[in-house]
């Protein structure tokens, strides 16, 4: 039988740059993984491809997905319908492959509940100060818009309790390294090798 792979879930309050170091994973290619692609609502942004970003659906097609069960778990952010496919990662767990989930915390609490198993790693701003100025170098949002977010911020940042790492994202380097090395630890973790010395010490 094959081990099933890792699910690692990147999550973290707003503003905090899980997209910035999921990009930084995926294109640098750290460790051996699958990016489980999410469904959404949203309007592609210039050079977000369809298939490789998001899969870019309508609302309809949205809720068919929630309607067949397709969703591992989904959420809606600002308006848009975010959710992961259940299928590919079923899939890619099962046949071995760690499969890597960049969503929200609110998402990350249902996969929790669905998938203990999985590993949560909690990206956290180094302080509140420098969650401000990125907002604001963003350059999209009011003042009001701003501090509505800093206050969900504040709040978030306490969800940490039910996640297993805390990564604090100082630099995308920085964060890149400490995720590299939670994943090469948890592929050594008792729990997960067990099994495989069970066997072991059965042989001749
Ligand atoms: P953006 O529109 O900037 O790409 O993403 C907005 C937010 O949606 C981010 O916090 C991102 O982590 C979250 N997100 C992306 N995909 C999913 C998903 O499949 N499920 C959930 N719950 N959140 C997601």
């Amino acid at each position: 039988m094959v081990k099933s792979g890792l699910l690692l879930v990147l999550s973290g309050p707003s503003g905090v740059g899980k997209g910035t170091v999921k990009s930084a994973i995926v294109e640098k290619k750290v460790f051996p993984f699958q990016y489980s692609v999410s469904m959404t609502t949203r309007k592609p942004r210039p050079g977000e491809v369809d298939g490789v970003d998001y899969f870019f659906v309508t609302k309809e097609r949205f809720q068919e997905a929630i309607d067949n069960d397709e969703l591992l778990e989904y959420n809606e952010y600002v308006g848009n319908f975010y959710g992961t496919p259940i299928k590919p990662v079923e899939e890619q767990l099962a046949k071995g492959n760690d499969v890597l989930l960049e969503i929200d915390v609110n998402g990350a609490r249902k996969v929790r509940e669905k998938m203990p198993d999985g590993v949560f790693i909690f990206l956290t701003p180094p302080d509140i100060h420098t969650l401000r100025s990125r907002l604001e170098n963003r350059g999209t949002e009011s003042e009001e818009v701003i501090l509505g977010r800093i206050a969900q911020a504040r709040k978030e940042i306490l969800v940490m309790e039910d996640y297993d790492y805390a990564v604090v994202n100082d630099t995308v380097a920085n964060a890149v390294s400490h995720i590299k090395a939670i994943v090469d630890a948890e592929h050594v973790s008792v729990k997960r090798v067990i099994d495989s010395y069970r066997k072991m010490v059965q042989e001749d």
